[in-house]
C-alpha cells in the first residue's frame, strides 16, 4: 500500500525553494534512504514527509497513513537536564498522538508500549531516568517512542550522528531488523552511505532536487553513486 506520494514536489523557507523535482512514493515495508552533501535539503524533505512544511510547488499526499500516525526520531541531542521523565514515560508518551487532550493511557497502549521496550531489548531500564543514559540507549528509547507513535511509518533523520562507531552499527541494525520484522516502513536521511547500501531497499540521492532514486546495487553502479561512495570513503 502506498502511504505517501511526492508528486514534483519542492520545499522552501520564505519563498526561497530549497529542494525540488521530488517524485517517489513509500510503501508498506520500504526502506528508503536518503543520502546527499550537507545542506542538500534532506532535513527539509523530512518536514515535508511530516507535514510540517507544505510543498511549495507540487503535492505530498498522504495514503495508508494518517500524518499523526508518522514515528519521528531526530538527531540525538544531549537530553536536557530538567527532563525528569523514566524510560517508561517517554515510550509511552508516543501514544498521545491523535488522543487529543486526554491524558489517559489504555491498556493497549501500555501494551504497545511494552511490547516495544521489549523489542528494542531496553525492558529492563524502563524504571530509569532517560536523561541518565547512554546516547545510544536514549537514541533506542527514542525509536521505541516513534515505534509506538506509528505501526505503519518512522521517518529518522541521521539518527546515529554524534553516537561512537559501534553503537551507530548498532542501531542502524536494529533498525534493520525492526523493517523486517515489523511491516513498518522507514524513510532515513543518513551519512552512513556503507550502511545505507547494506540496509535500504531504495536509495534517493538528493542536491536541492532528486538527483538519483533506485535500488542500492543500481546507486553502486551509477555515476553518482560512485562518485559520492568513493568521496565518502576517503
Ligand atoms: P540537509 O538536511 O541536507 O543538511 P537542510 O534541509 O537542513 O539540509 O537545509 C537545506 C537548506 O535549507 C540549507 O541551505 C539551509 O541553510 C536551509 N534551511 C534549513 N532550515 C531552514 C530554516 N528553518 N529557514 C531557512 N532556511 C533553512
Amino acid at each position: 500500500m502506498t502511504l505517501i506520494t511526492c508528486k514534483d514536489a519542492a520545499f522552501a523557507y520564505d519563498g526561497n525553494i530549497v529542494i525540488k523535482n521530488l517524485s517517489f512514493e513509500v510503501e508498506t515495508g520500504d526502506y528508503l534512504c536518503v543520502v546527499g552533501e550537507n545542506g542538500s535539503g534532506k532535513s527539509t524533505l523530512i518536514k515535508g514527509l511530516l507535514g510540517l512544511l507544505p510543498p511549495q510547488t507540487g503535492s505530498v499526499v498522504w495514503g495508508d497513513v494518517k500524518r499523526n500516525e508518522i514515528g519521528y526520531l531526530p538527531q540525538y541531542k544531549a537530553a536536557r537536564k530538567d527532563f525528569p521523565a523514566s524510560v517508561s514515560e517517554v515510550v509511552l508518551s508516543g501514544r498521545q498522538g491523535g488522543r487529543g487532550i486526554l491524558p489517559f493511557y489504555s491498556r493497549q497502549d501500555r501494551a504497545i508500549a511494552a511490547e516495544n521496550l521489549e523489542r528494542l531489548g531496553i525492558a529492563g531500564l524502563r524504571k530509569k531516568c532517560y536523561r541518565e543514559l547512554s546516547g545510544g540507549q536514549q537514541q533506542r528509547v527514542l525509536l521505541a517512542r516513534a515505534l509506538c507513535a506509528s505501526q505503519k511509518l518512522l521517518l529518522l533523520d541521521e539518527p546515529a550522528s554524534g553516537l561512537d562507531p559501534l553503537i551507530s552499527v548498532e542501531l542502524y541494525r536494529l533498525i534493520a531488523k525492526i523493517n523486517r520484522e515489523t511491516s513498518v516502513a522507514i524513510v532515513m536521511v543518513s551519512h552512513d552511505l556503507k550502511s545505507a547500501v547494506e540496509n535500504a531497499k531504495r536509495i534517493l540521492h538528493v542536491k536541492h532536487e532528486q538527483l538519483f532514486l533506485g535500488s542500492p546495487d543500481e546507486y553502486q553502479r551509477s555515476k553518482i553513486g560512485k562518485e559520492f561512495l568513493n568521496a565518502g570513503s576517503e
